[in-house]
């Protein structure tokens, strides 16, 4: 962003910003960010403090796997597990650019070997199994390395006997570059999720601007409970196609989240501040089922 677009008419400014700007002759850029949706210019570092929510409208940014992991989970408990998982690259993949070329680009920008973090970790005192996928990765698409990667984990959660919290964020659902490849990580994650299901353990799942496609048509939405942050696109075709295909104009609200807890889809709209405390009162919850036997056994007496 310049320093002209921040200036734009209805632009209003933190003030932190102010006041660095009346210090100096120029604010630094790079230092600032402007909200899509108020224009209200803000400090990197403030807008992180808020947990990259918009100081002045509440906008929700999209936030890095490894700043959720840091929001959510207790300082130092994660330890990641698969993380050297890499695609192999089977179709030899080559559009406006080879697939591998892509893969080195969003590895370089984001400083992730892959769309997705999977580990163990610590929400207050209860363990989990715990997954993200990042949207800045092509997209958060799900490719043979991330569905592997969620059904590992998955896996793991069941022979652990840990709760499992995934927090998806893909704008791209199956990852097209490895074509029927990626449409079968759908079948895969759903399958191993029947699995730790059947044991009678919990997974709580979270909805991120954006859950689409392939994604939000497997994992994300099988979650006993399904939490989503406020005003995320959450659906599996985009409006257009589905308006093409049913030929009836959609309400402007579709497909958010509001929406989907409207109709039934999802359980609760959460404010990102409030995201790691519903999370630790869900498990709460849980953990007392378990003692009274109506739930699968052994996943919180490790906590208790
Ligand atoms: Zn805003």
């Amino acid at each position: 962003m310049t320093q002209n677009e921040a200036k734009g008419k209805s632009a209003s400014i933190d003030a932190d910003v102010m006041r660095a700007a009346m210090g100096k002759k120029r604010v630094p850029a790079g230092l600032w960010t402007k909200c899509p949706q108020c224009q209200h210019v803000m400090f990197n570092k403030s807008l992180r403090e808020n947990y990259s929510v918009c100081l002045k409208c509440q906008y929700h940014f999209v936030v890095p796997a490894l700043e959720r992991i840091r929001q959510l989970l207790e300082p130092k408990s994660f330890h990641e597990i698969n993380e050297d998982i890499t695609t192999l690259d089977p179709l030899k993949f080559h559009a406006a650019k080879a697939y591998l070329d892509k893969l080195k680009q969003d590895q370089k920008k984001t400083g992730l070997k892959e769309a997705c973090i999977t580990g163990e970790g610590k929400i207050f005192d209860f363990s989990v199994a715990f997954g993200v996928t990042d949207s800045r990765f092509i997209m958060g698409s799900m490719g043979s390395v991330v569905g592997e990667k969620i059904t590992r984990l998955i896996e793991y959660a069941l022979e652990e006997s840990l709760p499992l919290v995934i927090v998806s964020g893909s704008g791209g659902g199956a990852r097209m570059y490895e074509g029927a490849l990626s449409l079968m990580q759908m079948a895969k994650t759903s399958a191993a999720l029947s699995r730790y299901q059947n044991a009678g353990y919990p997974f709580i799942s979270v909805l991120t601007n954006p859950t689409m496609g392939g994604v939000m048509a497997s994992f994300a939405s099988l979650g006993d409970v399904i939490l989503a942050e406020p005003h995320a696109l959450i659906g599996f075709a985009g409006p257009r196609v589905i308006e093409q295909t049913i030929r009836q104009k959609l309400p402007a609200d579709f497909q958010t989240s509001e929406f989907l807890l409207e109709h039934g889809l999802i359980d609760m709209v959460v404010d990102r501040m409030n995201l790691k405390n519903s999370l630790k009162i869900l498990l709460g919850i849980f953990s007392a089922l378990e003692k009274e036997k109506l739930i699968g056994d052994g996943c919180f007496e490790k906590n208790q």
